[in-house]
């Protein structure tokens, strides 16, 4: 089987893969970025029309790395030429027993980022399309808003792909089988190809675990079943409008979020979790159940919206940390070999910034934004 060698392998191109591909070629590095799938590809976790992007945190880690974030969307914006960003506004909610509102809240302060409390009756009366309990605990963020997700990713590509010319490669419908590390150097195992590299960056997502079996950390893979609702008269749920919206219950299973189309004609709603999966299945399904947990949630939110028909649905993939946090690390006794897991269904707004974390690890051996807590064994002193 042929082996080439290459300066910089990436395993998986979704939204991370894709950010550091481009983070690379920007530093004038070669890269090779390998996708088992087609680029854009629906299986993983990065594709649909739109992602939340707020810097309404409960923890202060990630509200505290969202300024950064923000601004490398705004680079990459002002470097493509193009816009992937939409201010919404995003609201966030929780009853008063549940603790979430109050540290946001003050994640906000902590940032000097505009933002305004208040309870539930007065949050519906600013949007009467929303009805939430007039006893919530609310906090509604300005700035917060939208990224256009599969865009983001194909745009991450091609810009790589154009920076770094032939010095980029992308390979699509190329499955990595393994990941041989016996040797000085990693080599990337597909069906008829060896890849030897000097760094290999695994973005692998759902499929981390098959390639990295003893990684240590459980991640789970649940799939999300997404419900995309056609209101009769869509204009209080537009762009402007309505708002991102967060809601955050007692329970693992009892966050839900949701916003408005970039199309202005439907509404995304969904439940924050779902059930194991295994990440092969081409399951698409939505089920009416799946849908009446949804309507359950809206009721109590966006009433209206509750009883409104499915215009379409959508499924896409968590890969969880049991505390949501990120994985973003060299693997154990290998400077050369770097594995981020990035998602916990909330890693997409972070991906840009990831994207470049991940290029000043493998050519620096550190990155100074990367939080402590991101490494595989946790907290590092
Ligand atoms: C329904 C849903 C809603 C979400 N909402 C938000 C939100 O509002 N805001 C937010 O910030 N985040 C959100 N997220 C989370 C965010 O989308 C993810 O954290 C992010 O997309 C993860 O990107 P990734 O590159 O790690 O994974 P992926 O996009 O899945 O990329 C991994 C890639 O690796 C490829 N791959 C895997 N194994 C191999 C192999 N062996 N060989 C070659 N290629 C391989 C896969 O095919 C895939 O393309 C949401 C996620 C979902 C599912």
């Amino acid at each position: 089987m042929p082996e080439l060698a290459c300066r910089n392998v990436i395993v998986g191109a979704g939204a991370m893969g894709a950010a550091a591909a481009r983070a690379l070629a920007s530093r004038g590095e070669p890269v090779v970025l390998v996708e088992q799938f087609a680029i854009g590809h629906d299986r993983g976790s990065s594709h649909g029309a739109a992602r939340i992007i707020r810097h309404s945190y409960a923890d202060p880690v990630y509200a505290g790395l969202m300024p950064a974030a923000f601004r490398a969307w705004r680079e990459l914006e002002a470097a493509a030429g193009v816009s992937l960003f939409v201010r919404t506004g995003g609201v966030s909610f929780s009853t008063p027993d549940v603790d979430y509102v109050g540290r946001v809240a003050s994640c906000l302060a902590g940032l000097e980022v505009p933002h305004r409390r208040m309870t539930g009756a007065e949050w519906n009366r600013t949007n009467p399309a929303f009805g939430v309990r007039a006893d919530s605990d609310v906090v509604f963020e300005p700035d917060a808003g939208m990224l256009a997700a599969s865009r983001a990713v194909a745009l991450q590509v091609d810009l790589a792909r154009s920076i770094g010319g032939e010095t980029v490669t992308v390979l699509e419908r190329t499955p990595i089988r393994s990941i041989d590390l016996d040797g000085d150097r990693p080599v990337v195992v597909a069906e008829n190809l060896r890849l030897r590299a000097d760094r290999l960056i695994v973005t692998a997502g759902a499929w981390t675990e098959r390639l990295f079996p003893m990684l240590g950390v459980p991640l789970a893979v649940t799939r999300q079943r997404v419900c995309y609702f056609r209101p009769a008269d869509p204009t209080p749920y537009r762009i402007g409008r309505l708002p991102v919206f967060i809601a955050m219950g007692a329970g693992p299973l009892e966050a839900f979020y949701g916003m408005p189309d970039l199309g202005g004609a439907v509404v995304k709603a969904a439940r924050h979790g779902g059930l194991a999966t295994n990440p092969d299945d081409d399951d698409r399904a939505v089920t009416e159940d799946d849908a009446t947990i949804v309507r359950e949630f809206l009721r109590g939110c966006l009433p209206v919206l509750a009883d409104a028909p499915l215009a379409f649905t959508e499924t896409c993939l968590y890969t969880s940390t049991p505390d949501e946090r990120f994985v973003v690390d060299f693997l154990p006794g290998r400077p050369d070999v770097i594995v981020a897991s990035p998602c916990s269904g909330h890693g997409f707004k972070f991906s840009c910034l990831i994207g470049r974390i991940l290029a000043d690890m493998a050519i620096d051996g550190s990155c100074s934004l990367r939080p402590a807590g991101w490494g595989l064994a946790g907290e590092e002193s």
